[in-house]
């Protein structure tokens, strides 16, 4: 039996939340779901939006899956997502973006995966006001961080039998911040004579990526351009409505669909589970199941080639819980 924490999310998060349950159950393994809320719902009676109870959940579980949690922009609390990361160190974000038959997009073929800092760069939140007329945002990179991810990312490739690490970077300007981490993806790459190495600077890079994606396999990032890189990726295949996640660390994994909590079609039962459940398709493998992650995995894509039953954004009109239901007949048969 495996508990797993879940995190349900705002917004659009528990109905596509709620969509993967049901498709996860499906598949006959045991699996004991420990539901735990955070975000603005939990604000006012625990003072904060991360409360320690779920922090502790994942720590005792050691996985969680979640659905988006909404950040207010501007003003109010920090990212709950970003805080999660940086409280259980989950050191490495893993997108993976591939072509899905049925999918309306320029490219096929598309098979890479992002390997994006989760816990550093202008992402740790080291910004002030000088003045009232001046802000100002500490990028701070450190060598045990980036070489950390590295060999993540190295280590990945070996595991998923890719050729290729790509580090994506701005070392022409930033050259002490991402000449840093340059210098430690080179170090790393030292180590994996077998794995092909290149490096490209991130403005060079989005424009490979939107004319000749196929070129590359795994990308190694800072936070901010893993950020930016992965929602460019997620468009190249179909949306994200299909990008699925999983933030890693020694300790613990939380595994989450790429896109927000998309307010403005909460409660309508129309946007697509697929993220999250290829997200629970990443968990399943990293829990062992690896043929309920096949079982899931296939029925998606089968559900997604036929069109018959998918959501607004794959050109259907199937709701979020249809277009579970048409999963879950295939995977039970
Ligand atoms: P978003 O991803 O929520 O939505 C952008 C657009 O993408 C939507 O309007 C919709 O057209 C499309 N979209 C997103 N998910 C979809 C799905 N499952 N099916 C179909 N279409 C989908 O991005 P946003 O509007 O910039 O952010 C909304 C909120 O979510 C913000 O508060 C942001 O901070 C938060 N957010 C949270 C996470 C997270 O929890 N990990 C990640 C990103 C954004």
């Amino acid at each position: 039996m495996h508990t797993i924490t879940l995190i349900p999310g705002d917004g659009i998060g528990p109905e596509i939340s709620g969509a993967m349950c049901r498709v996860v159950e499906s598949t006959g393994i045991e699996i004991k779901w420990e539901k735990v809320e955070a975000g603005a719902d939990v604000m006012e009676k625990y003072g904060t939006p991360l409360p320690e109870y779920v922090l502790k959940s994942v720590r005792r579980n050691k996985v969680a899956i979640k659905g988006p949690i909404t950040t207010p922009v501007g003003t109010g609390f920090r990212s709950v997502n970003v805080a999660l990361r940086k409280e259980l160190d989950l050191y490495a974000c893993l997108r993976p973006v591939f072509s899905l038959e049925g999918v309306k997009t320029r490219f096929k073929n598309i098979d890479l995966v992002i390997v994006r800092e989760n816990t550093e760069d202008l992402y740790a939140g080291i910004e002030r006001m000088i003045d009232e007329d001046t802000a100002e945002s500490i990028k701070r990179i450190t060598r045990g961080a980036s070489e950390r991810i590295a060999k993540f990312a190295f280590n990945y490739a070996v595991k998923e039998d890719r050729k290729k690490v790509t580090a994506v970077h701005k070392a022409n300007i930033m050259k002490y911040s991402d000449g840093l981490f340059l210098e430690c993806v080179k170090k790393i790459a030292e180590d994996y004579p077998k794995i092909e190495f290149e490096d490209r600077i991130v403005d060079n890079m989005c424009m490979q990526l939107v004319q000749k994606p196929e070129l590359y396999d795994v990308l190694v990032c800072p936070n901010l351009y893993g950020d930016i890189i992965s929602d460019l990726c997620a468009g190249l295949v179909g949306g994200l409505g299909i990008a699925p996640g999983a933030n890693i660390g020694g300790e613990c994994a939380v595994f989450e669909p790429v896109h927000g909590s998309a307010p403005k079609y909460a409660g309508q039962n129309k946007v697509n589970p697929t993220a999250i459940i290829l997200s629970s398709v990443l968990m399943l493998k990293y829990i062992g199941e690896e043929d309920a992650a096949s079982k899931v995995l296939n029925a998606t894509t089968a559900v997604i080639k036929e069109k018959k039953n998918v959501t607004y954004d794959l050109g259907g009109t199937a709701g979020t819980s249809e277009m579970a239901d048409a999963i879950i007949k295939k995977i039970v048969g």
